[in-house]
């Protein structure tokens, strides 16, 4: 038994019957020492789960603290766009644990969780290791449902037709790849359905790869495929678009916006398209043989196609029980405590957090939250009521930079967005604020990964 149950129990037995509620004196309401040494245990070393084990040990050094992650080595999702156009390297990519081991303590078991025992508070590994918790933290990203698309698979996407939203060699592939395209080539990004990870993230990375080939493969061609018909920060990305690529944007779109912002019609369009969904953008079947994607519209012969599948939540969160059958896992809005499982908190891209997009600046928000709220709860405390924010800035291209910008709170018990209409780069913004946007996106490249990491 923990030192948090035997301590409280123990207090809670003797103290049953002598005292009701009201009468407890403040500091058996807050017995702080009652957390000292609990074991809170975090499966997934990722964006969520490393930025919890920092704040846990932050807030209270005594906790025994154990991050379970499948690779010794981070690679960060975002920014991994930037390898493709070679702003960035493979290696630029990789974080390591180090720092949150030496200067926090937090221990690492480098293994990958298969089990657990709700009522003994255990975990079991892959490595045959059983480790005991008092609360457990899980944040295991994401899984991509290859299979979705007729002819499309792990071994397809691991071959001939890369995927890389979750980073790593499927990425190192893409980047040859669109980097070796031959002269003329078409490059097809097929973009996700919602919810997925990363709401700029398949917009922003035609965009780069359009910038790239204007100057390496001039005759080039970028086809955006999509389900939808909108996406975040679409306004202002499609904006860059006109102004860099000779994009036209549609119709629809230039009536919303040209009271704003002038919106050139360019009489020869630039090589970069997107084909909405109801103009018949939905992906059907991947054909990695011929080389041909076919979405509703058309068949499309293509020389690269990078596909971002649909995704639910990760593995583990499904063998846990601890997803619905949304495929996502639903929690108590406040805490992002299990709905389905006790003492379990999930949190990042696996959790549903409603108006919260999936996006690491998320998953470091939530994971403070849930380490301020375990703490609490250890030490007996009410939780305060919590805020969250969310920016996610992304390129149009090398030096033009915009964003999204939300604060959201619990709202009759759903996570919503309370701040107003300005979400985004104004659309009449200038070029240096433009510029400085871009600045923006690589400094929080660095600053977010030290305050997930070091
Ligand atoms: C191209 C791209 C660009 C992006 N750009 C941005 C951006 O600009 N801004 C932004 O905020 N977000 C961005 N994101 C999204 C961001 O990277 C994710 O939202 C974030 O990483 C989610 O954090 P997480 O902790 O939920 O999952 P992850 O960071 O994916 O971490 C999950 C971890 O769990 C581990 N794991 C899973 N299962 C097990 C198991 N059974 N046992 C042990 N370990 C396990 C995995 O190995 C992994 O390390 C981008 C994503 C992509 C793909």
């Amino acid at each position: 038994m923990s030192p948090l149950n035997l301590s409280r129990r123990h207090w809670l037995g003797a103290s049953a019957g002598l005292l009701s509620a009201a009468a407890w004196p403040l500091w058996a309401q807050a017995p702080a020492a009652s957390a000292k040494g609990a074991r809170v245990v975090i499966i997934g070393g990722g964006v969520g789960g490393a930025t919890a084990a920092k704040y846990l040990k932050m807030f209270d050094p005594s906790l025994q603290v154990t991050v379970v992650e499948k690779n010794r080595t981070y690679i960060r999702p975002y920014g991994s766009s930037e390898v493709l156009n070679q702003h960035s390297s493979m290696d630029e990519l990789n974080v390591s644990y180090d720092t949150l081991a030496s200067r926090y303590g937090v221990n690492f078991v480098f293994d990958t969780v298969t089990g657990f025992d709700p009522q003994a508070r255990t975990i079991s590994t892959a490595g045959k290791q059983t480790l005991a918790y008092d609360r457990l933290i899980v944040s295991p990203g994401i899984q991509l449902m290859y299979d979705a698309y007729a002819g499309y698979s792990e071994q397809v996407a691991n071959t001939a037709v890369p995927s890389g939203w979750i980073p790593g060699a499927q990425t190192a592939l893409l980047a040859k790849q669109l980097q070796g395209m031959r002269q003329g080539g078409t490059f097809v990004m097929a973009a996700p359905p919602n919810p997925y990870r990363c709401p700029p993230g398949p917009y922003e990375r035609p965009a780069l790869m359009t910038e790239w080939f204007m100057k390496h493969n001039p005759t080039a061609k970028v086809i955006i495929v999509d389900p939808k018909d909108s996406f975040v920060t679409d306004e202002t990305m499609m904006l860059g678009w006109n102004r860099l690529y000779n994009f036209n944007l549609p119709d629809d779109y230039v009536k919303k916006m040209q009271s704003q912002v002038e919106i050139k019609q360019h009489a020869n369009p630039g090589m970069l398209s997107w084909v909405r969904g109801k103009d018949g953008g939905r992906t059907l079947k991947i054909d990695a043989k011929a080389m041909t994607i076919e979405i509703e519209a058309e068949v499309i012969k293509a020389d690269v196609i990078n596909v971002v599948p649909p995704a639910k939540a990760g593995q583990i969160a499904m063998t846990l029980g601890l997803a619905d059958k949304s495929g996502w896992c639903p929690v108590d809005r406040r805490n992002f405590a299990s709905t389905l499982q006790p003492n379990v908190h999930v949190i990042g891209d696996a959790s549903i957090a409603d108006a919260m997009p999936k996006s690491g600046f998320s998953a470091n928000n939530q994971a403070k939250v849930v380490a301020r709220a375990i703490i609490d709860e250890l030490a007996g405390r009410p939780a305060p009521e919590p805020l969250w924010e969310n920016t996610c800035y992304a390129l149009a291209g090398k030096d033009y930079g915009l964003f999204v910008a939300d604060v959201f709170k619990v709202v009759e018990g759903k996570i919503a967005r309370v701040n107003g209409k300005s979400r985004y780069l104004p659309l009449n913004a200038s070029p240096a604020q433009i510029k400085l946007g871009a600045r923006y996106q690589q400094a929080w490249l660095r600053t977010f990964t030290q305050d997930c990491f070091a």
